[in-house]
């Protein structure tokens, strides 16, 4: 980004803005050297659009369409992390919202399918993908909380909605060995990012941090 002449000294360059995300990211305990590289690789100020686009690069959440919200870059960070994706993962992402989770992901998965219930979000996010040229994200517009049963089982969920407890479709669509990471609690309360592992004997369950996001609503949007 060229400055004009009305910018004065203290005025920071794109360049400079994107350094300083990165190491915000590190300074909140994003220290995972692949979860670093892809949230390098993806450009948050595409995802944010509108009014708030200028803020894209700070650590906070800001507004989407639809009434929603693309979440706090170091929760997404923390989140990836915790999830612990290898490269020949499918990965399902419930709340597609602006994309910029999924895009993340799929710096990291073999595939990722990303669901929302609004049409309006998935439409936008798809056409973003397309544009960006990554191949390997699935869009679908559907109540997330049932998953996706035709294309599961998943190797890692990644729920950005809460829920007042694990939906059991989820677990159910959970591959033993896998892992799933989600907020969970009242939608107007403090909730707790859980990450639940598959094991033989059952589900075991590890709470991480407390949290806050939108919670996982019922049915499609109506937009
Ligand atoms: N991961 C997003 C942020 C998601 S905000 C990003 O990177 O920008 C939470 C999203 O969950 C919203 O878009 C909301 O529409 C969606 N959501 C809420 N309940 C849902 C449900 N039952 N099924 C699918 N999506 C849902």
């Amino acid at each position: 980004m060229t400055q004009g002449p009305e910018d004065d000294d203290t005025s920071d360059t794109l360049a400079e803005r994107k350094m300083r995300f990165l190491f915000a990211l590190r300074s909140r305990g994003v220290t995972d050297t692949r979860v670093l590289t892809a949230m390098e690789k993806v450009d948050r100020g595409l995802f944010v659009r509108g009014t708030f686009s200028d803020r894209a690069y700070e650590d906070m959440p800001l507004p989407i369409a639809c009434g929603q919200t693309i979440s706090q870059p170091s929760v997404v960070g923390l989140m990836t992390q915790a999830l612990a994706v290898n490269p020949r993962d499918t990965v399902l992402e419930v709340g597609t919202g602006s994309g910029y989770q999924a895009a993340i992901l799929s710096h990291l998965a073999r595939r990722v399918y990303t669901v929302d219930r609004y049409r309006r979000l998935t439409r936008d996010a798809a056409d973003l993908f397309r544009q960006l040229d990554i191949p390997n994200i699935t869009t679908i517009t559907a109540d997330g909380s049932f998953g996706l049963p035709d294309q599961g089982p998943f190797d890692r969920i990644l729920v950005t909605a809460a829920a007042e407890d694990p939906p059991g479709p989820l677990l159910e669509q959970l591959k033993p060995g896998g892992i799933m990471v989600l907020p969970v609690g009242q939608s107007d309360a403090v909730q707790s990012l859980i990450k639940v592992t598959r094991s033989a004997r059952g589900f075991d369950y590890e709470e991480l941090r407390p949290v806050r996001f939108v919670p996982l609503v019922e049915g499609l949007g109506s937009e």
